[in-house]
């Protein structure tokens, strides 16, 4: 549950992202018996999965035939339940101090405070904003007729919509939502698409058939009022006049800023934006701070959610000597140790 920020607290580790490797992560930590905290500027779990696409399959989760990205965070989401992590939703892992007892205390935007022997980077992408059109007055529609991502389909339902941009979330949301809305509008500034081929040649065919009336030109006004809009004006790229567009929804998909944020300040060895770790522990050049997922770098790395799983089970072995210094660990199988069962419920 979001929280209103301002309080202190203890645990044994603090992550950074609720991305699928943050919340898988959760769950490796859980196994071994350490608790956490969880944070992240969105206002909900699942990172990329759940910002960029979350109603889009994806097809490389061991086991799972087809998952779109939403139905992968919640079910990450359940499978840590067991375990009962504090989530602190939108508010930025800011700063990062030492403390003399060899623990981190970190301190986001909102001053809540957590204390921990060890943190663990699971930041993706970094902190991420869809970049906006450099359009006057675009603010004031924005939430209400202006979007910048789709996150319920459903919401789209019987719209006049106009989406602006030629990149793959352009496309595949001109194809996506085709069947579903009165009208589409797709206009981009030149004739030629930066997505995937077969969804350039879907959204064509959609055009023929007169199902997405393609414009190219720039976008110059957004016209409506008290947060409505009804029309969007165009200056063609062909004849330079201005068109107007009527519309009710305007969905601008011009790319996302990612960006490593204040982790940048932490005094963290960096390399491209990325954190280089070991591939034993993935742990970092700051002893007790681990990376794992898209955010670390190392000979071979993939940017792939399995690649981020792997990572947390290993990083998970590795936090476990600096949050509990005086035990030692014992690997066990879930299907042979009764005590995990115990823990999840499955015995
Ligand atoms: P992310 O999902 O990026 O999550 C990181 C989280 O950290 C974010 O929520 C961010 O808000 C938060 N964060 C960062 N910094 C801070 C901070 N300072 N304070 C608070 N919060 C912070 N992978 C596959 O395996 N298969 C696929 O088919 C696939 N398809 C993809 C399709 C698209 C369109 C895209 C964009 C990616 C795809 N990927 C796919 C890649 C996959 O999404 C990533 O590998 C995965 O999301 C990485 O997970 P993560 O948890 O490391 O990071």
């Amino acid at each position: 549950m979001p929280d209103a920020g301002g309080q202190s607290h203890k645990t044994d580790v603090i992550i950074i992202g609720a991305g699928p490797v943050g919340l898988f992560a959760v769950f490796e930590l859980g196994l071994l018996g350490l608790s956490c905290h969880v944070i992240d500027i969105l206002d909900r779990p699942g990172g990329q999965c759940a910002e960029l696409y979350p109603e889009k399959p994806i097809l490389d989760i061991p086991s799972r035939l087809k998952v779109t990205g939403q139905e992968l965070t919640d079910d990450l989401m359940a499978q840590v339940q067991p375990f009962s992590p504090t989530f602190h939703f939108q508010q930025m892992a800011e700063k990062v101090e030492k403390l003399d007892n060899g623990h981190w205390r970190l301190t986001t935007d909102m001053a809540t405070v957590v204390e921990a022997p060890v943190i663990v980077i699971a930041g993706g992408g970094g902190s991420f904003t869809p970049k906006k059109p450099k359009i006057e007055g675009i603010e004031a529609f924005e939430g209400t007729s202006v979007f910048y991502s789709v996150r319920k389909m459903e919401q789209f339902k019987g719209k006049h919509v106009l989406i602006a941009g030629g990149g793959d979330s352009a496309l595949d949301w001109t194809v996506n939502l085709n069947p579903i809305v009165a009208s589409m509008t797709l206009v981009h500034r030149r004739n030629e698409f930066r997505g995937m081929q077969a969804t350039v040649d879907q959204m064509y065919a959609l055009e023929k058939e007169g199902k997405v009336n393609l414009q190219i030109g720039d976008i110059v006004r957004l016209n409506g009022e008290n947060g409505q809009v009804s029309s969007v004006t165009m200056k063609s790229k062909d004849t330079k006049e201005e068109v107007e567009l009527p519309c009710d929804t305007v969905l601008p998909f011009y790319g996302l800023t990612m960006k490593l944020g204040p982790i940048a300040n932490w005094g963290i060895n960096l390399e491209n934006n990325r954190i280089p770790v070991d591939t034993e522990k993935f742990e970092t050049t700051e002893k007790g701070i681990f990376c794992i997922g898209d955010m670390c770098t190392y000979p071979g790395k993939l940017k792939l959610i399995l690649s981020g799983f792997h990572e947390s089970a290993l990083m998970a072995h590795g936090c476990f000597h600096y949050a509990r210094p005086d035990q030692k660990l014992r690997f066990e199988h879930t299907t042979s140790s009764s005590s995990i069962q115990a823990k999840l419920g499955a015995s």
